[in-house]
């Protein structure tokens, strides 16, 4: 054979088994990516293994990666039959997710409640744990809704089925599902000194010995010194001014108390109508506005202690723009907790008194949803 020849063929055996050799390799890694792509999920070792075990590899596998399905798998506290709503639960990390997750669907909470509760109640879980299934997604978006008062709101509902939740809500964390006085909280003498917004009511009481440091004396002088706490003060005399340019004539009648002095007082008219009734119209000593010195009656030219009509419509008009309230408007009483007295105004500042105005709230409701 020719030499070319020979070497020719050579070099094309060289070549062909170059070419077998090369698809056999492609064959063998082609064939091995598949068997790695079966094995490619998005999900841990664990995890699998459970699933598998399980015999739901195809069918978790198929759907999109869920964190919450893996730690169930994981944590070996997973549930066949929810696995629908573990899909769609948001994984969050706080303690014990799982089991968490598996008593709130146990208690037939959907995904969407349980995404609420985790996102927004986590401190508080225990308290739903500890209940019966509720509506909760009926509190979403009452802002002042307080999950530690839940047990209150329920049986007020229950009592009130006439109210609105949101009313409920405002309601029960102004206290009034209990009776007043029966519990409530004292400011420190710093917080009444530095605050001139605090509300007091018959479940926000005073310290006894309570009294401002800068109260002065009103204009207006009848043979008893009225006084207010300064800012107070100059406000009033701005409002009597602003009062009189649209003929409307105030006197003080009632301005700042002492403790001892609503003392009196109280004692006085219990007395005379019995605790039920004077519980009505008269603070009991420590839970008066007067001894805030941001308080004053106001009586009418013509009556001795009480504002005409026309006064009153003004006083409710116009009186928060010099940073005054009517603080027991009429119709209110099953709020403010004291029957209506139109000349009781209550200084909070001009900005506050503007928005309380605004709202038509009470300033015991107001108070609750704007300013805890
Ligand atoms: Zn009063």
């Amino acid at each position: 054979m020719n030499k070319w020849v020979k070497i020719s063929l050579s070099v094309l055996l060289v070549i062909l088994i170059i070419f077998i050799i090369s698809i056999t390799i492609l064959k063998i890694f082609s064939s091995k990516t598949k068997e790695e792509e079966k094995d490619k999920s998005a999900y841990n070792l664990t995890s699998v293994n459970v699933m598998k075990e399980l015999d739901l590899y195809e069918e978790i596998n198929n759907h999109e990666y869920s964190k919450t399905v893996e730690v169930l798998l994981e944590s070996n506290n997973f549930k066949k039959e929810y696995l629908n709503y573990y899909y769609d639960i948001e994984y969050k990390n706080i303690t014990n997710f799982s089991t968490i997750i598996n008593r709130l669907l146990d208690k037939n909470y959907n995904s969407e409640e349980i995404n609420y509760i985790t996102t927004n109640i986590s401190d508080n879980i225990n308290i739903i744990l500890n209940m019966d299934y509720i509506n909760i997604l009926a509190y979403k978006d009452i802002t002042n809704f307080d999950i530690s008062k839940i047990e209150r709101y329920l049986s007020y509902q229950e009592e009130n089925q006439n109210y609105d939740l949101a009313t409920i809500v405002t309601y029960v964390n102004i206290g009034l599902d209990k009776e007043g006085y029966s519990e409530y909280t004292t400011y420190t003498t710093e917080e009444a000194l530095n605050d001139l917004t605090i509300l007091v009511n018959k479940y926000h009481k005073l310290p006894d010995d309570y009294e401002p440091n800068d109260l002065v004396a009103l204009s207006y002088n009848s043979g008893y010194t009225y006084t207010l706490r300064r800012e107070a003060a100059t406000a009033y005399e701005e409002l009597v001014s602003a009062a009189l340019l649209d003929n409307v004539i105030i006197y003080p009648f009632s301005a700042y108390r002492s403790y001892n002095t609503q003392n009196k007082l109280y004692n006085n008219y219990v007395a005379r109508d019995g605790v039920k009734a004077a519980d009505t119209y008269s603070a009991r000593p420590g839970f008066s506005e007067h001894q805030l010195g941001l308080a004053i009656d106001v009586r009418s030219n013509t009556l001795l202690d009480n504002l005409t009509e026309k006064d009153y419509e003004w006083m409710l008009s116009n009186s928060y723009e010099y940073g005054f309230i009517v603080r027991y408007p009429k119709g209110c009483q099953h709020i403010t907790q004291f029957m209506e007295e139109p000349w009781h105004l209550r200084y909070l500042g001009v900005e506050l008194a503007t928005k309380v105005h605004n709202s038509g709230l009470t300033y015991d409701e107001y108070y609750d949803l704007y300013m805890k």
